[in-house]
């Protein structure tokens, strides 16, 4: 049965093709964590890269935790799963 859902492997939210609405309404989510709590920038890039090298990592969603990666990263304090960060 065609969904019309892509599946994309390796990709981030940001980069799912159909998916922009998820995706900004992920952003309004990470915009509002106390900049006290935020993952650096630097630091956030260098979690998401990981992820996007991570066979778990499925049309932007963890599949360990059930977490979008690009919402868990977004928070200093978060770990990944299998501490890869
Ligand atoms: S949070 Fe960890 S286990 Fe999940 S996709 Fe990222 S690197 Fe992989």
């Amino acid at each position: 049965m065609e969904t019309g859902l892509r599946v994309c492997k390796k990709c981030l939210m940001r980069e799912t093709a159909g998916q922009e609405e998820l995706f900004v309404t992920l952003q309004r989510y990470i915009e509002d964590i106390d900049p006290g709590l935020r993952t650096p920038q630097g630091e956030y890039e260098r979690r998401l890269q990981v992820c996007k090298e991570c066979e778990r990592l499925i049309s932007g969603m963890c599949q360990a935790c059930g977490c979008y990666v690009e919402l868990r990263a977004a928070t200093a304090a978060q770990i990944c799963p299998y501490e890869h960060w």
